[in-house]
């Protein structure tokens, strides 16, 4: 990609499974197509040796994250990857100098670099798809911290409608803020255990495989997230069910604004592609927000799919 966003040249492979030495010969041979062609990276540049400060420059987004402390890989769902020192060993193979960040932290950079969120003095940039994360842009640079974590709502407990307690189906206190038909059905639904080792993260309920888990748990029917969502279905059992999963982001969402209300927050991922989403979570954040006042803009990206690779090429402008 060119400094002003410009995309010179795209290539794909699939990731090969389960196959460490496998998937960092997927990513040489795709920076060897790039450097075919892209007229910025002349080809007898692209092997210099590591302490020259001028080698080319790469920027990738992973899953999971970087372990500072151990200097390895951790919390990938390419659980191959785990424990793998990643980026000194793509440094080595490559010749080039490498940054890597969270696929999500990639997604918000770039969406708040030149995307939805162009602008904003903040963004939280949000992935909902066969997992849910998410990443912090402040000031146009990454939010990160030493557990390299800074954005992972979606391993935090689904927050319980409030004054409800999940396990034993309790009414502490009954709110206001909460749809009686929709607590009834919530409170029908068991535990869920997390790929992490916890219950009921909020990327059990939230991702596309736990918005078909709920429909399952509810109905005894199976039905794609796409099914669930159809924009055009009539199914009574489905557009309820969209119902208890927008008010379910709604809670998770607040919390996070609560933190760190972010300006903007940009919703990515395959399930953002569901444009009742917006208005829906929009209407709904002030009920769950502390002071039942909420201005903060729920968008569609504008990158969509492409944000994650932008945003790993915005890697090296983003300080
Ligand atoms: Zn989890």
């Amino acid at each position: 990609m060119a400094a002003d966003g410009d995309v010179l040249k795209v290539e794909r492979v699939p990731t090969p499974r389960d196959d460490y030495p496998g998937t960092l010969g997927a990513i040489e041979e795709l920076t060897g197509r790039l450097e075919d062609g892209v007229a910025d990276i002349p080809p007898g540049e692209t092997r210099l040796p590591l302490d020259v400060a001028n080698a080319p420059r790469i920027g990738i987004g992973t899953p999971g994250a970087w372990s500072l402390d151990k200097g390895v890989m951790k919390n990938c769902n390419s659980v191959w990857l785990n424990g793998r020192a990643l980026l000194p060993d793509l440094v080595k193979r490559l010749g080039v100098r490498v940054r890597m960040a969270n696929d999500a932290d990639c997604f918000s950079l770039s969406e708040a670099h030149d995307g939805s969120g162009r602008g904003a003095a903040s963004v939280f940039g949000v992935i909902l798809g066969t997992g849910v994360g998410g990443g912090f842009v402040v000031d146009g640079r990454l939010l990160s911290g030493p557990n390299g974590l800074a954005g992972e709502w979606g391993h935090t407990p689904l927050p319980a409608p409030n004054g409800i307690r999940r396990d034993g189906d309790v009414a502490l206190c009954r709110s206001e803020h909460v749809n009686e038909e929709l607590l009834a059905l919530e409170s029908r639904l068991p535990s869920r255990q997390c790929y992490c080792g916890r219950l009921n993260c909020i990327e059990t309920f939230l991702s596309g495989p736990g918005l078909a888990h709920t429909f399952y748990a509810l109905w005894n029917r199976r039905l794609t997230p796409e099914k669930i969502f159809d924009p055009g279905g009539d199914d009574a059992q489905s557009l309820v069910t969209v119902e208890l999963y927008c008010h379910m982001l709604a809670r998770s969402l607040a919390q996070v604004i609560n933190i760190m209300d972010p300006a903007v927050i940009v919703l990515g991922g395959g399930l953002s592609n569901v444009g009742r989403l917006y208005r829906k979570v929009t209407e709904l954040l002030p009920r769950f927000v502390f002071s039942g006042e909420c201005v903060t803009p729920v968008l569609a990206p504008k990158w969509g799919d492409s944000s994650g690779v932008r945003g790993a090429a915005r890697l090296w402008v983003s300080g």
